[in-house]
Protein backbone atom coordinates (compact mmCIF):
# COMPACT_ATOMS: atom_id res chain seq x y z
CA UNK A 1 0.00 0.00 0.00
CA UNK A 2 2.54 2.44 0.85
CA UNK A 3 4.74 1.94 -2.31
CA UNK A 4 1.54 4.36 -4.08
CA UNK A 5 1.82 6.92 -1.49
CA UNK A 6 4.11 9.58 -3.21
CA UNK A 7 2.10 9.41 -6.35
CA UNK A 8 -1.14 9.60 -5.22
CA UNK A 9 0.23 12.33 -2.44
CA UNK A 10 1.42 14.41 -6.13
CA UNK A 11 -1.83 14.14 -7.41
CA UNK A 12 -3.73 15.03 -4.70
CA UNK A 13 -1.19 17.72 -3.86
CA UNK A 14 -1.87 18.98 -7.32
CA UNK A 15 -6.07 19.96 -6.74
CA UNK A 16 -6.93 22.67 -4.17
CA UNK A 17 -10.51 21.14 -3.13
CA UNK A 18 -11.78 17.90 -1.76
CA UNK A 19 -14.52 17.54 -4.49
CA UNK A 20 -11.61 17.51 -6.98
CA UNK A 21 -9.65 15.53 -5.30
CA UNK A 22 -13.18 13.00 -4.50
CA UNK A 23 -13.93 13.06 -8.19
CA UNK A 24 -10.25 12.29 -9.52
CA UNK A 25 -10.43 9.13 -6.79
CA UNK A 26 -13.12 7.76 -8.52
CA UNK A 27 -11.49 8.00 -11.68
CA UNK A 28 -8.61 6.09 -10.71
CA UNK A 29 -11.19 3.70 -9.39
CA UNK A 30 -8.86 3.15 -6.41
CA UNK A 31 -9.59 2.76 -2.68
CA UNK A 32 -5.87 3.65 -2.06
CA UNK A 33 -6.47 7.36 -3.57
CA UNK A 34 -9.45 7.68 -1.02
CA UNK A 35 -6.71 6.65 1.71
CA UNK A 36 -4.60 8.85 0.49
CA UNK A 37 -6.65 12.17 -0.45
CA UNK A 38 -8.20 11.50 3.16
CA UNK A 39 -4.46 11.02 4.84
CA UNK A 40 -3.21 14.38 3.06
CA UNK A 41 -6.34 16.63 3.97
CA UNK A 42 -5.47 15.49 7.55
CA UNK A 43 -2.01 16.20 7.42
CA UNK A 44 -2.89 19.49 5.77
CA UNK A 45 -5.19 20.54 8.63
CA UNK A 46 -2.76 19.08 11.21
CA UNK A 47 0.17 21.32 9.88
CA UNK A 48 -2.28 24.29 9.11
CA UNK A 49 -2.91 23.75 13.08
CA UNK A 50 0.84 23.45 13.61
CA UNK A 51 1.33 26.61 11.66
CA UNK A 52 -1.32 28.47 14.11
CA UNK A 53 0.77 26.93 17.07
CA UNK A 54 3.98 28.11 15.70
CA UNK A 55 3.02 31.27 15.49
CA UNK A 56 0.90 31.68 18.91
CA UNK A 57 3.38 29.14 21.35
CA UNK A 58 1.83 28.79 24.54
CA UNK A 59 3.57 31.10 26.62
CA UNK A 60 2.33 32.90 29.61
CA UNK A 61 3.60 36.60 30.84
CA UNK A 62 5.98 36.13 33.90
CA UNK A 63 3.64 36.61 37.07
CA UNK A 64 4.80 38.70 39.94
CA UNK A 65 6.60 36.86 42.59
CA UNK A 66 4.75 38.33 44.99
CA UNK A 67 1.37 36.64 43.74
CA UNK A 68 0.40 33.45 45.46
CA UNK A 69 1.29 30.37 44.07
CA UNK A 70 3.60 32.42 41.57
CA UNK A 71 5.90 29.60 39.81
CA UNK A 72 8.06 32.33 38.65
CA UNK A 73 9.80 33.05 41.54
CA UNK A 74 11.81 29.40 41.14
CA UNK A 75 11.73 29.13 37.41
CA UNK A 76 14.53 31.30 35.51
CA UNK A 77 14.60 32.95 31.93
CA UNK A 78 17.29 31.81 31.23
CA UNK A 79 20.55 29.15 32.68
CA UNK A 80 22.70 32.88 33.82
CA UNK A 81 19.72 33.88 35.69
CA UNK A 82 18.77 30.50 36.98
CA UNK A 83 22.72 29.89 38.19
CA UNK A 84 22.32 33.12 40.45
CA UNK A 85 18.99 32.44 41.86
CA UNK A 86 20.74 29.03 42.30
CA UNK A 87 23.65 30.17 44.41
CA UNK A 88 21.56 32.98 46.28
CA UNK A 89 19.47 30.02 47.55
CA UNK A 90 22.36 28.31 48.74
CA UNK A 91 24.02 31.05 49.95
CA UNK A 92 21.18 32.07 52.37
CA UNK A 93 20.51 28.48 54.02
CA UNK A 94 24.23 27.88 54.28
CA UNK A 95 24.44 25.13 52.46
CA UNK A 96 28.25 24.23 51.31
CA UNK A 97 29.01 25.37 47.37
CA UNK A 98 31.40 24.30 44.85
CA UNK A 99 31.81 25.81 41.58
CA UNK A 100 33.32 24.30 38.76
CA UNK A 101 33.96 25.34 35.15
CA UNK A 102 32.97 22.97 32.58
CA UNK A 103 33.82 24.72 29.71
CA UNK A 104 34.86 28.55 28.22
CA UNK A 105 33.92 29.77 25.20
CA UNK A 106 37.25 30.54 23.34
CA UNK A 107 35.00 33.29 21.09
CA UNK A 108 33.04 34.91 23.81
CA UNK A 109 35.37 33.88 27.42
CA UNK A 110 31.44 32.71 28.49
CA UNK A 111 32.58 30.67 31.44
CA UNK A 112 29.81 27.53 31.76
CA UNK A 113 30.02 26.45 35.67
CA UNK A 114 28.70 23.37 36.92
CA UNK A 115 27.38 24.49 40.58
CA UNK A 116 26.65 22.34 43.76
CA UNK A 117 25.42 22.84 46.78
CA UNK A 118 25.80 20.46 49.81
CA UNK A 119 23.20 20.07 52.90
CA UNK A 120 25.35 18.33 55.75
CA UNK A 121 23.48 15.85 56.79
CA UNK A 122 23.46 14.06 60.19
CA UNK A 123 27.27 14.00 60.94
CA UNK A 124 26.71 10.43 63.41
CA UNK A 125 25.79 8.68 59.57
CA UNK A 126 29.11 10.41 58.48
CA UNK A 127 27.95 10.69 54.50
CA UNK A 128 26.83 7.27 54.30
CA UNK A 129 23.56 7.85 53.07
CA UNK A 130 23.45 10.22 50.49
CA UNK A 131 20.42 11.95 48.48
CA UNK A 132 21.67 13.37 44.87
CA UNK A 133 19.43 15.76 42.82
CA UNK A 134 20.66 16.61 39.59
CA UNK A 135 19.72 18.88 36.72
CA UNK A 136 20.63 19.98 33.50
CA UNK A 137 21.92 16.99 32.48
CA UNK A 138 20.32 17.78 28.71
CA UNK A 139 20.97 21.15 28.53
CA UNK A 140 17.66 23.04 27.36
CA UNK A 141 15.48 20.38 30.26
CA UNK A 142 17.14 22.34 32.87
CA UNK A 143 14.37 24.73 33.63
CA UNK A 144 12.41 22.46 35.48
CA UNK A 145 14.97 20.89 37.61
CA UNK A 146 17.10 24.51 38.51
CA UNK A 147 13.31 25.18 39.62
CA UNK A 148 12.99 22.44 41.76
CA UNK A 149 16.15 22.55 43.33
CA UNK A 150 16.01 26.40 44.41
CA UNK A 151 12.75 25.62 45.45
CA UNK A 152 13.92 22.84 47.74
CA UNK A 153 16.78 25.77 49.03
CA UNK A 154 15.05 28.14 49.48
CA UNK A 155 12.47 25.67 51.86
CA UNK A 156 15.38 26.22 54.13
CA UNK A 157 15.23 29.35 56.90
CA UNK A 158 18.12 31.41 56.90
CA UNK A 159 21.29 28.93 58.31
CA UNK A 160 18.96 25.82 58.53
CA UNK A 161 21.13 24.27 56.25
CA UNK A 162 24.35 23.81 58.41
CA UNK A 163 22.28 22.48 61.29
CA UNK A 164 21.13 18.66 60.42
CA UNK A 165 18.83 16.99 61.65
CA UNK A 166 19.15 13.49 63.57
CA UNK A 167 18.54 10.50 60.63
CA UNK A 168 19.13 13.23 57.65
CA UNK A 169 20.99 12.40 54.96
CA UNK A 170 23.91 14.04 53.15
CA UNK A 171 21.98 16.05 50.29
CA UNK A 172 24.07 17.08 47.34
CA UNK A 173 21.86 19.54 44.64
CA UNK A 174 24.02 19.40 41.20
CA UNK A 175 22.88 22.81 39.27
CA UNK A 176 23.65 22.38 35.11
CA UNK A 177 25.55 19.46 34.77
CA UNK A 178 25.59 20.28 31.04
CA UNK A 179 25.45 24.51 31.55
CA UNK A 180 26.25 25.19 27.93
CA UNK A 181 23.49 22.53 26.94
CA UNK A 182 21.21 25.13 29.22
CA UNK A 183 22.59 28.29 28.30
CA UNK A 184 22.68 27.75 24.24
CA UNK A 185 18.98 26.19 24.72
CA UNK A 186 20.65 22.84 23.57
CA UNK A 187 20.01 19.48 24.44
CA UNK A 188 23.73 17.83 23.61
CA UNK A 189 26.78 19.59 25.30
CA UNK A 190 30.08 22.16 23.95
CA UNK A 191 31.14 19.00 21.78
CA UNK A 192 27.68 18.13 20.73
CA UNK A 193 27.50 15.02 22.91
CA UNK A 194 24.77 13.98 24.90
CA UNK A 195 25.65 13.57 28.11
CA UNK A 196 22.92 11.07 28.70
CA UNK A 197 24.00 8.63 26.17
CA UNK A 198 27.94 9.35 27.60
CA UNK A 199 28.03 8.25 31.28
CA UNK A 200 30.38 5.28 30.72
CA UNK A 201 34.15 3.75 31.19
CA UNK A 202 36.13 4.39 28.70
CA UNK A 203 35.98 0.65 27.99
CA UNK A 204 32.51 0.88 27.72
CA UNK A 205 32.88 3.75 25.29
CA UNK A 206 34.94 1.84 23.07
CA UNK A 207 32.60 -1.37 22.70
CA UNK A 208 29.85 1.32 21.50
CA UNK A 209 31.84 2.76 18.99
CA UNK A 210 32.01 -0.49 17.68
CA UNK A 211 28.84 -1.11 17.76
CA UNK A 212 26.44 -2.01 14.70
CA UNK A 213 25.37 2.36 13.54
CA UNK A 214 22.06 0.60 12.56
CA UNK A 215 21.73 -1.10 15.63
CA UNK A 216 18.05 0.59 16.11
CA UNK A 217 17.62 2.08 12.92
CA UNK A 218 19.16 5.32 13.18
CA UNK A 219 20.92 5.29 9.45
CA UNK A 220 17.31 4.02 8.22
CA UNK A 221 16.29 7.09 9.64
CA UNK A 222 18.71 9.68 8.71
CA UNK A 223 17.42 11.71 5.86
CA UNK A 224 14.78 12.83 9.02
CA UNK A 225 17.27 13.03 11.86
CA UNK A 226 19.96 14.76 9.67
CA UNK A 227 18.93 17.74 7.55
CA UNK A 228 21.72 18.37 5.25
CA UNK A 229 21.57 22.72 5.03
CA UNK A 230 20.67 24.87 7.09
CA UNK A 231 17.09 25.45 8.04
CA UNK A 232 14.88 28.13 6.51
CA UNK A 233 11.76 29.96 6.95
CA UNK A 234 9.33 26.57 6.22
CA UNK A 235 11.37 23.71 7.29
CA UNK A 236 9.56 23.62 10.59
CA UNK A 237 6.93 21.74 8.86
CA UNK A 238 7.65 21.00 5.87
CA UNK A 239 10.32 18.54 7.51
CA UNK A 240 7.23 16.78 8.39
CA UNK A 241 6.51 15.61 5.35
CA UNK A 242 9.83 13.75 5.72
CA UNK A 243 9.17 12.46 8.66
CA UNK A 244 5.49 11.60 7.65
CA UNK A 245 6.93 9.04 4.88
CA UNK A 246 9.53 7.54 7.48
CA UNK A 247 6.59 7.12 9.86
CA UNK A 248 4.88 5.41 7.46
CA UNK A 249 7.57 3.45 6.37
CA UNK A 250 8.49 2.04 9.96
CA UNK A 251 5.96 3.21 12.77
CA UNK A 252 6.46 5.77 15.57
CA UNK A 253 7.82 2.89 18.29
CA UNK A 254 11.04 2.30 15.52
CA UNK A 255 11.50 6.23 15.43
CA UNK A 256 11.09 6.36 18.79
CA UNK A 257 13.79 3.58 19.41
CA UNK A 258 16.39 4.88 16.52
CA UNK A 259 16.46 8.02 17.81
CA UNK A 260 16.56 7.25 21.95
CA UNK A 261 18.82 4.69 21.37
CA UNK A 262 22.17 7.07 20.60
CA UNK A 263 24.48 6.68 18.12
CA UNK A 264 28.18 7.01 18.45
CA UNK A 265 29.25 7.43 14.81
CA UNK A 266 28.28 10.52 14.00
CA UNK A 267 29.62 14.01 15.97
CA UNK A 268 27.73 16.51 14.15
CA UNK A 269 23.96 14.06 14.38
CA UNK A 270 21.52 14.16 17.15
CA UNK A 271 22.41 12.16 20.24
CA UNK A 272 25.54 11.45 19.84
CA UNK A 273 27.40 9.62 22.79
CA UNK A 274 31.01 10.80 22.12
CA UNK A 275 33.73 9.09 21.13
CA UNK A 276 35.25 10.00 25.13
CA UNK A 277 34.13 10.57 28.52
CA UNK A 278 33.06 14.24 28.50
CA UNK A 279 34.02 16.98 30.88
CA UNK A 280 30.93 17.08 33.12
CA UNK A 281 31.21 13.41 34.03
CA UNK A 282 34.75 13.84 35.42
CA UNK A 283 34.03 16.89 37.04
CA UNK A 284 31.41 15.49 38.42
CA UNK A 285 33.17 12.55 39.51
CA UNK A 286 35.57 14.77 41.44
CA UNK A 287 32.75 16.37 43.40
CA UNK A 288 30.97 13.05 44.49
CA UNK A 289 34.61 12.16 45.45
CA UNK A 290 34.16 12.39 48.84
CA UNK A 291 31.09 10.47 49.18
CA UNK A 292 32.19 7.69 46.82
CA UNK A 293 32.11 5.06 49.45
CA UNK A 294 28.55 6.10 50.77
CA UNK A 295 26.41 2.94 51.65
CA UNK A 296 23.55 4.14 50.24
CA UNK A 297 23.01 6.88 46.78
CA UNK A 298 19.44 7.34 46.07
CA UNK A 299 20.24 9.85 43.14
CA UNK A 300 16.89 11.75 41.11
CA UNK A 301 18.11 13.11 37.51
CA UNK A 302 15.24 15.85 36.22
CA UNK A 303 14.10 15.49 32.53
CA UNK A 304 11.77 17.00 30.26
CA UNK A 305 10.30 15.99 26.97
CA UNK A 306 8.84 12.67 27.20
CA UNK A 307 5.47 11.62 28.80
CA UNK A 308 2.19 13.69 29.23
CA UNK A 309 2.16 17.05 29.92
CA UNK A 310 2.81 18.22 33.33
CA UNK A 311 3.20 14.25 34.49
CA UNK A 312 6.20 12.69 35.99
CA UNK A 313 7.10 9.50 35.09
CA UNK A 314 9.74 7.70 37.44
CA UNK A 315 12.05 5.71 34.92
CA UNK A 316 14.49 2.98 36.76
CA UNK A 317 17.64 0.41 35.19
CA UNK A 318 15.86 -2.89 36.79
CA UNK A 319 12.69 -4.22 37.93
CA UNK A 320 14.66 -4.91 41.39
CA UNK A 321 14.76 -0.96 41.41
CA UNK A 322 10.96 -0.84 40.66
CA UNK A 323 10.19 -3.23 43.05
CA UNK A 324 12.21 -1.67 45.89
CA UNK A 325 10.85 2.01 45.19
CA UNK A 326 7.55 1.60 44.65
CA UNK A 327 6.33 1.39 48.23
CA UNK A 328 7.82 4.39 48.77
CA UNK A 329 7.32 6.10 45.74
CA UNK A 330 4.36 3.93 44.25
CA UNK A 331 1.04 5.75 45.98
CA UNK A 332 1.71 9.45 44.61
CA UNK A 333 3.56 8.41 41.33
CA UNK A 334 1.80 8.58 37.59
CA UNK A 335 4.24 5.67 36.29
CA UNK A 336 7.37 3.87 37.47
CA UNK A 337 9.00 2.25 34.77
CA UNK A 338 11.71 0.35 33.23
CA UNK A 339 12.37 0.73 29.00
CA UNK A 340 11.59 -3.68 29.44
CA UNK A 341 7.88 -2.71 31.72
CA UNK A 342 6.50 -0.26 29.03
CA UNK A 343 5.29 -0.98 25.34
CA UNK A 344 4.34 2.67 25.41
CA UNK A 345 5.32 4.65 27.89
CA UNK A 346 7.99 7.27 28.37
CA UNK A 347 10.71 4.18 28.85
CA UNK A 348 10.00 2.26 25.97
CA UNK A 349 12.18 2.22 23.22
CA UNK A 350 15.43 2.78 25.83
CA UNK A 351 16.46 -0.76 25.87
CA UNK A 352 19.72 -0.80 24.04
CA UNK A 353 20.58 3.13 25.26
CA UNK A 354 23.79 2.81 27.31
CA UNK A 355 25.25 5.75 29.71
CA UNK A 356 21.94 6.74 30.87
CA UNK A 357 23.10 7.42 34.41
CA UNK A 358 24.43 10.80 35.84
CA UNK A 359 25.42 9.21 38.77
CA UNK A 360 27.00 5.50 37.51
CA UNK A 361 30.42 5.64 38.11
CA UNK A 362 31.02 7.99 40.27
CA UNK A 363 30.13 6.05 43.18
CA UNK A 364 31.66 2.43 45.12
CA UNK A 365 30.40 -0.50 43.04
CA UNK A 366 29.52 -1.40 46.69
CA UNK A 367 26.61 0.97 47.23
CA UNK A 368 23.50 0.48 47.21
CA UNK A 369 22.09 2.67 44.03
CA UNK A 370 18.84 3.75 43.15
CA UNK A 371 19.03 5.79 39.81
CA UNK A 372 15.54 7.80 39.37
CA UNK A 373 15.28 9.84 36.11
CA UNK A 374 12.08 12.04 36.77
CA UNK A 375 10.77 12.90 33.10
CA UNK A 376 8.02 15.22 32.86
CA UNK A 377 6.05 15.23 30.01
CA UNK A 378 5.61 18.83 27.66
CA UNK A 379 4.38 18.44 24.27
CA UNK A 380 3.70 15.52 21.73
CA UNK A 381 6.73 13.26 21.17
CA UNK A 382 6.75 14.75 17.33
CA UNK A 383 7.11 18.72 18.57
CA UNK A 384 9.71 17.55 20.41
CA UNK A 385 12.30 15.53 18.10
CA UNK A 386 11.39 18.54 15.24
CA UNK A 387 13.12 20.90 17.72
CA UNK A 388 16.12 18.93 18.35
CA UNK A 389 16.54 17.72 14.60
CA UNK A 390 15.74 21.73 13.89
CA UNK A 391 18.02 23.25 16.38
CA UNK A 392 20.82 20.38 15.80
CA UNK A 393 20.68 21.61 11.96
CA UNK A 394 20.53 25.10 12.69
CA UNK A 395 23.88 24.89 15.08
CA UNK A 396 26.01 23.21 12.48
CA UNK A 397 24.56 24.89 9.49
CA UNK A 398 23.83 28.36 10.42
CA UNK A 399 25.64 29.30 13.63
CA UNK A 400 24.99 32.78 15.14
CA UNK A 401 22.04 33.58 12.84
CA UNK A 402 18.54 34.86 13.10
CA UNK A 403 17.54 31.51 12.04
CA UNK A 404 19.65 29.56 14.72
CA UNK A 405 17.66 31.64 17.39
CA UNK A 406 14.63 30.73 16.38
CA UNK A 407 15.13 27.24 16.47
CA UNK A 408 16.46 27.41 19.36
CA UNK A 409 13.26 28.67 20.84
CA UNK A 410 11.32 26.53 18.91
CA UNK A 411 13.37 23.68 21.27
CA UNK A 412 13.02 25.48 24.23
CA UNK A 413 9.43 25.72 23.97
CA UNK A 414 9.31 21.73 23.11
CA UNK A 415 11.12 21.25 26.44
CA UNK A 416 9.67 23.87 29.05
CA UNK A 417 5.78 24.62 28.88
CA UNK A 418 5.55 28.40 29.71
CA UNK A 419 2.40 28.21 31.32
CA UNK A 420 1.61 28.69 34.97
CA UNK A 421 0.08 25.21 35.36
CA UNK A 422 2.58 23.40 34.04
CA UNK A 423 5.37 25.07 35.90
CA UNK A 424 3.53 24.48 39.29
CA UNK A 425 2.68 21.10 38.33
CA UNK A 426 6.65 20.59 37.91
CA UNK A 427 7.42 22.15 41.18
CA UNK A 428 4.69 20.18 43.18
CA UNK A 429 6.13 16.79 42.05
CA UNK A 430 9.55 17.58 42.30
CA UNK A 431 9.01 18.62 45.74
CA UNK A 432 6.96 15.58 46.67
CA UNK A 433 9.62 13.01 44.93
CA UNK A 434 12.40 14.68 47.00
CA UNK A 435 10.28 14.93 50.50
CA UNK A 436 9.68 10.56 49.49
CA UNK A 437 13.00 10.13 48.94
CA UNK A 438 14.42 11.92 51.90
CA UNK A 439 11.27 10.10 54.36
CA UNK A 440 13.01 7.11 52.54
CA UNK A 441 16.77 7.63 53.52
CA UNK A 442 15.40 8.25 56.96
CA UNK A 443 14.12 4.96 57.34
CA UNK A 444 17.32 3.24 56.45
CA UNK A 445 19.04 5.37 58.80
CA UNK A 446 16.46 4.57 61.33
CA UNK A 447 16.83 0.75 60.85
CA UNK A 448 20.78 0.82 60.72
CA UNK A 449 20.81 2.73 64.08
CA UNK A 450 18.14 -0.05 65.45
CA UNK A 451 20.84 -2.80 64.21
CA UNK A 452 23.35 -1.11 66.08
CA UNK A 453 23.77 -3.65 69.37
ZN1 LIG B 1 16.55 14.37 29.06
Amino acid sequence: MTSHWPLHFALVLSYRDTQVVTNHTQMLGCSRCLFSATFVIGFVAVVGMLLLRDLFPVTEPLCSETDHGCADRYFSLNYFHARTRFRAAAKRCGAGTITKSVYIDPRTGIDYTMDVAIVEGDAALNNSIVLLHTSGVHGVEGFAGSAIQIAALEAFSPGECTRPTPGSPTKIFVHAVNPYGFAELRRFNENNVDLNRNSLTPEELTELVRRDPNIAGYESFRSVFELTSAPTWHTQWTMLFRAVGGLIQHGMPLLKKALVTGQYHDPKGIYFGGNEVQASHTILAGILRPYFDAAFVLSIDVHTGLGPSGVDTLMLNSDEQVRELTPHFGPTAYSIETPTSTNDGASSGYDLARGISTCKHKFSPKAKLWDVTQEFGTVPGIFVARGVILENAAHQFSFGTDMHLRMKLLKKNAFFVQTQAWKNAVLRRGAVVLSEADRMLRGIAASAKSEQP
